[in-house]
């Protein structure tokens, strides 16, 4: 396939689809939950805008004392062409001298496309491996999987809908050779799901949680802006990260654990790592200097075996159980139907953290994210106040 360098979505310009595509549209929604029809008509290798703070565009790195990364990206039913938008946009924009590899999970696809096809197109790319999972296992199991034969001393995690930006790969790099104890992310430009626009994204929010384990963006507080000296390109703490897009050393991520391989399909594994993180000795930085868009879409366009809703509760009762102490109850004040619900064997992960000597939960609130509001747990009673239709 060629493209014409102008061509449709070029600059990370906005994809114009007219009338007459409309049935495509909605099909490409349906398979997708984003629109799978302008994806297919952008390059894999278009070009968009840098939007890196410009002094980020006068570091320069020596990539003899960088660590070189695995990069693993597992996918379930991803559409062909935002698959190949996303290696592409790895090779093409990662030095080859600090790409070890690309390691493609499947995990259990059924669409046409990701069979044959694929092997067949993967064969004309250097560096990649495609491993299949021979049963749906998650996103948490299929990447625990990629581990297992990833070569790089860095392992970076991608979802299977970006785009990596210019130099997006050396600053991370750079921050784990100082220190091999730190979990960086990129930060996440938008994506459009509607046409396929690249939206630069403010830099001024960090990862945070709420009580019913939920990751949110909360605006970087006043004391962590001056401790960066409101320099725009400085590494910004972040008390958790999203989840899709991060890289760690190798060494750390098994120091601590990996991943609770109990958590099944999707969810809540972000915030295990982050608690973790924190709280076993090392951190967690936004580096802005890094860029890497994201399709952010509303719904999910694969089956959740066991049911979206449960799935995702049972992962956050798992991670809760393991790494809140009495803040646990606070979670089940938020969803008290949660209070009876099994979570499988965790004493594992339980036994983990004993070993790990790692800081309680009060401490990790009180240190990391002290601006997180702590409601409190000598309440009388809870519900909720409705009006009356008198
Ligand atoms: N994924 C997977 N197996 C699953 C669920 C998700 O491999 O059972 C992959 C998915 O294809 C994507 C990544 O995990 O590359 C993250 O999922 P998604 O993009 O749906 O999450 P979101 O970005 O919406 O949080
Ligand atoms: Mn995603």
């Amino acid at each position: 396939m060629t493209f014409a360098a102008n061509g449709p979505g070029e600059h990370g310009r906005s994809v114009p689809t007219s009338p007459k595509d409309e049935a495509a549209v909605k099909e490409g929604f349906r398979l997708a939950s984003f629109n799978q029809h302008a994806s297919d008509l952008v390059s894999f290798e278009r070009t968009i805008p840098d939007s890196r703070p410009p002094r980020c565009r006068d570091k320069s790195f020596d990539y003899s004392s960088l660590p070189k990364m695995s990069v693993i990206i597992c996918f379930t039913e991803e559409s062909w062409s935002t698959l190949l938008r996303s290696v592409h946009s790895v090779l093409n924009r990662t030095p080859p001298e600090l790409l070890e590899e690309i390691i493609l999970v499947d995990d259990f696809s059924q669409r046409g496309h990701l069979h044959a096809k694929l092997d067949n197109y993967l064969t004309r790319l250097p560096k990649v491996t495609l491993i299949r999972l021979p049963s749906r296992q998650g996103l948490i199991r299929a990447r625990l999987r990629a581990i297992e034969i990833a070569r790089g001393p860095v392992l970076t995690f991608l979802d299977s809908h970006v785009e990596c930006n210019v130099g997006w790969a050396e600053p991370l790099l750079q921050r784990i050779s100082h220190n091999r104890r730190v979990i960086v992310a990129p930060v996440i430009d938008a994506i459009s799901s509607r046409d396929f626009s690249y939206i630069p994204i403010s830099a001024n929010q960090r990862g945070g949680f709420n009580w019913a384990m939920l990751f949110k963006w909360m605006p970087v507080p006043n004391y962590e802006k001056s401790r960066t000296g409101g320099d725009p390109t400085a590494p910004v703490r972040t008390p958790t990260i999203a989840g899709g897009l991060f890289a760690i050393h190798q060494r750390f991520f098994r120091s601590l654990g990996f991943y609770d391989p109990g958590l099944d399909i999707w969810g809540s594994e972000n915030l295990e790592l982050s608690f973790k993180a924190w709280m076993c000795g090392g951190s967690m930085e936004m580096i802005p200097c890094s860029r890497v868009g994201h399709v952010y879409r509303s719904t999910q366009p694969y089956s959740f075996p066991g049911g979206n809703v449960k799935v995702f509760m049972r992962n956050n009762l798992r991670v809760a159980n393991v790494w809140m102490d009495g803040y646990v109850n606070l979670f089940y004040l938020m969803k008290p139907e949660l209070r009876n619900e099994p979570f499988g064997d965790i004493s594992s992960r339980v036994e983990l953290r004993r070993r790990l000597k790692c800081h309680d939960f009060k401490w990790y609130l009180e240190n990391v994210i002290p601006e997180l509001n702590i409601p409190s747990l000598q309440l009388v009673a809870s519900g909720e106040v409705r009006q009356s239709n008198l």
